[in-house]
């Protein structure tokens, strides 16, 4: 019997938590992040007995080496997967497109909002649900009030992942008046009563980040609401994303499966650290492409191993993660103070990529073979992160992780001119891509010169019709006369968003969300002060 599955922080201190635990918690209180005490074996006939296996099913597969039956009983886990992947469109849940002979684009947007983030914001959800009816078994009154802030696309993915489940309450803040209108009518157009989309006026993205993390850090009225996070650092969310991997490989015809090379859009490294997860369980597959927009730490990291923000200025607020959706900035707007590049893939306009922490972790491990040392080490890294906004890991751990890793920087320009060349494709047909998978495309066509041999699967992170600027700055009518947004790329679901009712709970300042709280956790229903009706 191998050792039971735990997980510990990246940051120290001996004591282990069961997966419950670490779900729960989100972010170790020490800062650091959760990972599990051992990478797991693969059955030794993994590549024949789940080769033909649905999605859910190889999810139920991979998912067990992770979470020991103590935890979530497998037929329990099975369940709450099954719901999860439920809601997708596409029968195969994560579907390959052939886009050229050796070249795939693996969608992963058939969830709910249309965002990759649905694959496991979706199981997210489900198992908070899952893990606090447990503890209400005995009639307790065990609750979860999710505090987000977002500018625009993962709110949506949130919001979808928990409503209408019981005992959790979400709210999501956004600035007001600076949403795109498709991103508010997804948020705002969900009728559950678990559910406020919060506008908050004079406010922009950073202003309602700041409210939340000012909540949270406010103890009392933490604990009186028992504030939980769906943040991309929880440890249920990387794990849920390793399964495309392995779906994608199997998709592939036999031959293909030689030389596979996944390129990845990257922002939080919360994506591509799953494929990285995928490849130290055994799956084969060459160097994982880590593909940035100009906000682009992590490709010089790989070119210099210096982990380094662009304005050298100290990180203040190294876990403001803590109380945010999503570390992305996720919108083009008020942007300055942080010091990110507002681009055509907000979604990963990021300044630190808050994942990568589990990467340095396992690159001190390498060094020093021992978990403790490795946790000390790494440490020490963050602490120097944090106080000089920068930090050399060194020539070998870099070296190391080149291994697993190439990096490209894509800029705005090349994503617009990847989004044209896909919508003129002749040989495998025209297909209109979203600004965050162009990135990753531009930067397959440069990877495929260094392995001409390869299988190349980039990985589609969203549906094109979720960033209309960006898709209708690359295909201006001048140029492309034959091309319509309205009939070519909007999906009815998302074009019928415009008629349904919204709610929109607006509010001033910190107090106002305060207020709001306080009131529906009164068992009060607030008053619908935002427009009602269309947006
Ligand atoms: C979140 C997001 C990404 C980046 O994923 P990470 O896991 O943060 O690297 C890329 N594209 C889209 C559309 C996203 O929403």
């Amino acid at each position: 019997m191998a050792e039971e599955m735990r997980y510990f922080s990246t940051r120290g201190g001996k004591e282990t938590l069961s997966f419950e635990e670490a779900v729960l918690t989100g972010l170790a209180p020490n800062g650091g992040l959760y990972i599990p005490t051992h990478i797991p074996t693969l059955p030794t006939n993994w590549e024949t007995e789940w080769s033909s296996l649905s999605f859910p099913q190889l999810s139920h597969q991979i998912l067990s080496l992770f979470i020991p039956t103590s935890s979530v009983p497998s037929e329990d886990l099975e369940n709450i997967i099954n719901s999860s992947y439920s809601t997708f469109r596409h029968p195969q849940t994560t579907p390959l497109r052939k886009t050229g002979e050796k070249e795939y684009v693996l969608e992963l947007w058939h969830g709910p909002t249309w965002a990759f983030k649905d694959v496991a914001l979706q199981f997210l959800g489900n198992l908070f649900a899952y893990f606090l009816e447990r503890r209400n078994v005995d009639g307790g009154k065990e609750g979860l009030t999710i505090v987000g802030a977002t500018s625009g696309d993962t709110g949506s993915a949130a919001i979808y992942g928990v409503r209408g489940k019981p005992n959790i309450t979400i709210f999501i803040l956004y600035p007001d008046g600076r949403v795109s209108p498709i991103q508010l009518a997804q948020m705002a157009s969900v009728p559950d009563p678990n559910v406020f989309c919060v506008a908050v006026q004079d406010a922009d993205f950073d202003a309602c980040q700041s409210i939340v993390k000012t909540l949270f850090s406010d103890s009392k009225f933490n604990s009186a609401h028992r504030l939980g996070a769906v943040n991309s650092i929880n440890w249920a969310r990387i794990l849920a994303q390793i399964v495309y991997y392995f779906h994608a490989y199997f998709q592939l015809p036999a031959e293909a499966r030689k030389d596979v090379r996944f390129v990845v859009p990257t922002g939080n490294f919360g994506d591509i650290l799953a494929g990285w997860y995928a490849k130290k369980l055994g799956l084969p597959m060459g160097p994982l492409v880590v593909a940035t927009n100009e906000n682009d730490i992590l490709e010089r990291f790989f070119r210099t191993g210096r982990y380094e923000r662009e304005d050298h200025l100290p990180e203040m607020e190294q876990s403001s993660e803590t109380a945010v959706v999503d570390g992305g900035s996720d919108g083009k707007q008020g942007t300055s103070a942080s010091g990110v590049k507002p681009t055509h893939s907000p979604a990963m306009d990021i300044l630190l990529s808050s994942n990568f922490e589990r990467l340095l972790f396992y690159l001190a491990l390498e060094q020093t073979g021992k978990r403790e040392e490795a946790q000390e080490k790494l440490k020490g890294w963050m602490e120097t992160l944090k106080h000089k906004g920068r930090v050399d890991i060194g020539q070998r751990a870099r070296d190391v992780a080149k291994e697993d890793f190439w990096a490209e920087r894509v800029s705005d320009e090349e994503t617009l001119e990847e989004i044209a060349k896909y919508y003129e494709k002749k040989d495998f047909g025209s297909y209109v891509v979203d600004p965050h998978t162009a990135v990753g495309l531009a930067a397959q066509s440069r990877s495929m010169k260094k392995a001409p041999e390869a299988t190349w699967v980039t990985l589609s992170t969203a549906h094109p019709a979720k960033f209309r600027e960006a898709v209708d700055l690359a295909l201006p009518p001048d140029l492309f006369p034959s091309f319509d947004f309205d009939t070519q790329v909007l999906p009815d679901p998302l074009r019928e968003l415009d008629g349904m009712e919204k709610r929109i709970y607006k509010v001033k300042g910190e107090e106002g969300v305060r207020e709001l709280i306080e009131s529906v956790k009164r068992g009060e229903q607030p008053s619908l002060n935002g427009h009602a009706g269309s947006i």
